[in-house]
């Protein structure tokens, strides 16, 4: 996959206007055009544990959750373990996205858009 800015190509588009005389002009022009540096989108979502007085103390010592007692119940990233707070929508650590939900199978999806236009086929 190829990945580009839409609006910056637009641009070039307008910009050079007289250029393209046919459609076959164009593709070529976006064949040429520069790609963007990015990276896929990983998916994740908060899992809540049961209090676990020795994983909290290694929590303290790394700083973290300080405001917790060792007997509170915590959260934690569904893809790399760290931890983490429900209210945010990325994980601090990995930056996994916190937008899996569960399915009426109980299992954590993540549906793309792909994936929501296919099924309304
Ligand atoms: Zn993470």
């Amino acid at each position: 996959m190829r990945l580009i800015d839409a609006d910056k190509f637009e641009r070039y588009l307008m910009f050079y206007a007289g250029r393209w005389e046919s459609l076959q002009d164009v593709i070529y022009a976006l064949r040429d055009f520069e790609t963007l540096n990015a990276q896929p989108v990983v998916h994740g979502h908060w899992v809540k544990n049961k209090p676990n007085p020795k994983i909290m103390q290694e929590f303290h010592k790394q700083k973290i959750g300080l405001a917790m007692g060792e007997n509170s119940i915590y959260w934690t990233c569904s893809k790399c373990g760290y931890w983490g707070t429900p209210i945010y929508k990325y994980c601090s650590h990995c930056g996994a996205k916190m937008d899996e939900k569960n399915d009426s199978n109980g299992n954590w999806i993540y549906q793309s858009l792909d994936e929501v236009i296919d099924s309304a086929d």
